[in-house]
């Protein structure tokens, strides 16, 4: 009647979870971002092919117009799959030149700023802020969607800062806001696949949480490093760092 011998075995399953929650949030993603573009170029299609109703230069120019926005939608959508699952597959290829950061936070400011007007945009660097080796394509990509993270996550408007520093061997920039911020322990999970924060109505603004993933990569290959602080309600810092 005594337990003389037991046999133990352990298996890790968080390989196969952690497949689970990567299949979970395609077909969330799937149902919700793919969905809604796909129903409204539906609607709007049918609406406007219908024999029996004539519509004014107006309306068909409307519908045109939303079926043509959702389009890009989508089409970003798929583009930014492709483009994580390429960088996850293979090395980033990088083409570096010297690139002047100054300049392209200018250039990319000042085209997201045509598009929302509702945000002071501020970029500021050194006068001696140094040139760094990098890949403009993929730099100009990280700007932009910090930037438009910045704008989309402050609803309210106010500031958008873009600044440049240098730390010894390494320039730093920092993207800045005064929106809705990110809470302590959702901060290091926001640069992962697919991740969006609770705080941000992951349901209402539209996005996939590839974003700052791809921004990870990217920065990774450059041999930088990529992080947030944030003060939830406050609003949230984003920084990169490139080797000089
Ligand atoms: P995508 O960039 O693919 O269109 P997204 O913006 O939701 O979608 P990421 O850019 O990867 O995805 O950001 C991930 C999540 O981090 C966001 O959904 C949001 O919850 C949070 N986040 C990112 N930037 C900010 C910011 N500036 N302020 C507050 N929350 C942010
Ligand atoms: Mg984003």
């Amino acid at each position: 009647g005594k337990l003389r011998r037991a046999v133990v075995n352990v298996r890790d399953s968080s390989k196969l979870q952690q497949v689970d929650h990567i299949r979970s949030v395609l077909l969330a993603l799937v149902s919700h971002e793919l969905q809604t573009p796909i129903s409204i170029i539906k609607a709007y299609a049918s609406t406007l092919a219908r024999a029996d109703a004539q519509w004014s230069d107006d309306v068909v120019r409307e519908k045109l117009g939303a079926i043509e926005e959702e389009s890009d939608r989508l089409s970003r959508l798929v583009t930014r799959l492709l483009y994580t699952t390429q960088l996850e597959a293979s090395a980033v290829s990088l083409n570096p030149m010297l690139i002047d950061l100054p300049k392209s936070s200018q250039r990319v400011a000042k085209r997201l700023a045509e598009l929302d007007e509702t945000h002071e945009l501020l970029v500021s660097f050194p006068a001696d802020f140094p040139p760094v080796m990098g890949d403009p394509e993929k730099i100009d990509e990280v700007l932009t969607n910090l930037i438009e993270n910045a704008m989309k996550f402050s609803p309210g408007g106010g500031t958008v800062s873009v600044e440049g520093t240098v730390e010894g061997d390494y320039v730093q920039v920092t993207v800045g806001d005064e929106g809705i911020g990110i809470s302590e322990p959702e901060q290091s999970r926001v640069f992962e696949r697919f991740y969006r924060a609770s705080e941000s109505g992951a349901g209402t603004v539209p996005g996939t949480g590839l974003g700052l993933h791809i921004c990870r990569i990217l920065i990774q290959a450059h041999g930088g490093r990529i992080w947030v602080e944030s003060q939830p309600g406050a609003g949230s810092r984003f920084t990169f760092t490139l080797p000089i």
